[in-house]
């Protein structure tokens, strides 16, 4: 595969964790989604669970690593691309490294607790047997800007319930 065909088909795979993103933005998930490619065919995607499975390591990736193994019938993914919407943090970087991915692809950054470049390399980290190919920026502006009106929406909604008048039972009571 050349260069621009390889970039064609992350724009094509990166496509389908946005679409599992938006599955997560629908449910009230922080909205990031992945897919694991195997071949040049995507043998499992999922969004962020957090919520909906009260655990806290319920991440796209992790979820999406979970599925692929069970597809694979291995631990071992190392013919396999991970697609993320966002860049992984430590934990789910921890996670590629274990399973052995070939590469990592992902849109936004996250310079504050990204473990792919971001705030650490984990994936590329020299102490550990495993080192992951990253292609970062994939599709950054819509895998960007889905977190951004999520986190927008939020504040929104805090600020309208803080902004609500004081309980008319408790006015009542003080007159
Ligand atoms: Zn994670």
């Amino acid at each position: 595969m050349n260069p621009e065909e390889r970039a064609q088909s992350d724009d094509v795979f990166m496509a389908e964790a946005l679409r599992q993103a938006q599955r997560a933005y629908r449910r009230g998930e922080v909205p990031v989604g992945a897919v694991v490619v195997r071949e040049g065919r995507i043998i499992a995607r999922a969004y962020n669970q957090v919520e909906l499975l009260k655990d806290a390591t319920a991440h796209a990736e992790m979820l999406a690593l979970t599925m692929a193994e069970s597809v694979v019938g291995d631990w071992r993914l190392t013919d396999c691309t991970l697609y993320v919407t966002k860049e992984p943090c430590p934990m789910c970087a921890g996670a590629v490294v274990h399973c052995r991915l070939q590469r990592v692809v992902f849109g936004a950054s996250d310079p504050k607790g990204g473990a792919a470049g971001g705030a650490l390399n984990l994936l590329q980290f020299h102490g550990l047997n495993h080192r992951c190919e990253i292609t970062a920026g994939v599709r950054q502006d819509d895998c960007a800007g889905i977190l951004k009106a999520f986190f927008a929406e939020r504040r929104r909604d805090s600020s309208v319930s803080l902004a609500r008048p004081p309980d008319p039972s408790a006015d009542g009571s003080a007159n």
